[in-house]
């Protein structure tokens, strides 16, 4: 007698996840992303977007995507590594390590695809990878994917990661290859990794440095060029810096950027570049021009931070708290999963577009209500947002 069932455990699990509240439900967005939208049919300020500096819809970056199109095609027919290569894609990969003053970059399909093909590749049996505990999970299942050892250490804690980097030593055999694997923007609570602290361990023990940008292109440095630039670090120094195309720079995409060695490693190595269609030429010609925008038109990236300073005085003014944060990203603590859930249902009801973030996120206490901020709200939306969020605040004692 056969008891095994194909697919009713799928059911089930679904089940599980709705009784105890930690399904998804999906929002459907009816207009372009920007400052306000229409979503589930209701016009709502947009307050959870990673478009910052709304480049998604930014008439350069439309238009480049449309004329690419036309000239080309839907579609590259083929993986980069076969028959898919265009002319386009490798224009991308040199105008980003050029905006990133960088030897080489290569893009890939997304920055997940990034994450996914490159960190294995790095380690083997006989390394390490040593991982902030709050690192996104496509580094997690980047290192899962390799058959290196791992180590974590405490959120952006030094003396846990040298603590860490001591113990390696004392591997026997020694490690051939170390690797530090950080997040640059933390994105549950918008806080920056100490990268020169990093950097000075890894020097000390000859380890590689990884750092995931997502959250920082676009936004820190010098014209929104990263976390690299942003601290004044070298690319002997950072030897990965990996991003994406579908935060800042409102289209889709991911890359690493670091020497011309890395790129060439990369592209012959990476499964998930080797083995996975390139993004269509309107693709890499949309990221070609969001580059251009970013190197020609400094006002976003100076009108997001202006946003998110107002944004921020106003929250602290209400006397709520707001973490650690250091970016556009704002996470607005609400104590108990119950309270950021209730405080994003009032939101919504009153038009504005949130997201609560709660175990098994972030820890059981810490829920939050996270909120990231673009290039185009009005200070007149900043403020209808503010207002909401006090009256809710205090309706549910979170102020
Ligand atoms: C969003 C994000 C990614 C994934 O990037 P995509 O291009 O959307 O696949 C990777 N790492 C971090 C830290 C992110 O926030």
């Amino acid at each position: 007698m056969v008891t095994r069932h194909p697919t009713k455990y799928l059911g089930e699990e679904y089940q599980r996840l709705v009784r105890e509240n930690l399904n998804w439900e999906l929002k459907v967005l009816e207009s372009a992303s920007g400052p306000t939208c229409i979503v589930n049919g209701k016009e709502v300020i947009m307050l959870c977007a990673n478009n910052y500096l709304n480049l998604a819809t930014h008439p350069k970056v439309v238009n480049a995507m449309i004329e690419a199109t036309k000239k080309y095609g839907a579609g590259a027919g083929s993986d980069r590594s076969i028959a898919g290569n265009m002319a386009l894609h490798e224009e991308l990969d040199r105008r980003l390590a050029k905006f990133k003053n960088a030897p080489a970059s290569l893009t890939f399909q997304t920055g997940f695809m990034a994450n996914e093909g490159t960190i294995p590749q790095l380690a083997d049996r006989g390394d390490l990878f040593v991982s902030d505990e709050l690192n996104h999970g496509s580094i997690i299942d980047g290192v899962r994917l390799s058959h290196a050892d791992r180590a974590i250490f405490k959120h952006k804690d030094m003396e846990d990661l040298a603590r860490v980097m001591e113990e390696a030593e004392k591997h026997d055999p020694p490690y051939k290859h170390i690797w530090i694997l950080t997040d640059g923007v933390f994105s549950m609570d918008g806080d920056l990794a100490p990268l020169p602290e990093i950097v000075k361990i890894a020097k000390e023990h000859g380890a590689g440095v990884y750092v995931d940008d997502a959250h920082g292109e676009g936004v820190l440095g010098e014209g929104g060029r990263g976390i690299v630039n942003h601290f004044h670090l070298g690319r002997d120094e950072v030897h990965v810096e990996m991003g994406t195309f579908s935060k800042a720079f409102g289209v889709i995409g991911g890359h690493i950027t670091g020497s011309e060695d890395l790129r060439n490693f990369t592209f012959n190595k990476a499964r998930s570049w080797l083995l996975s269609g390139a993004v269509p030429p309107g693709v890499a010609a949309a990221c070609i021009a969001a580059i251009d925008v970013l190197e020609t038109e400094p006002q976003h990236v100076r009108r997001v931070w202006e946003n998110r300073n107002h944004l921020l005085d106003g929250f602290k003014d209400a006397g709520f708290d707001t973490g650690n944060t250091e970016t556009p990203i704002i996470p607005v603590m609400c104590g108990k999963s119950k309270k950021a859930k209730d405080l994003a249902d009032y939101l919504w009801s009153k038009g504005i577009f949130v997201l609560p973030i709660f175990y098994p996120m972030v820890p059981r206490e810490k829920a939050r209500i996270r909120v990231q901020v673009c290039a185009k709200h009005t200070v007149e939306q900043l403020d209808k947002a503010l207002e909401t969020f006090k009256e809710g605040g205090r309706n549910l004692g979170i102020i």
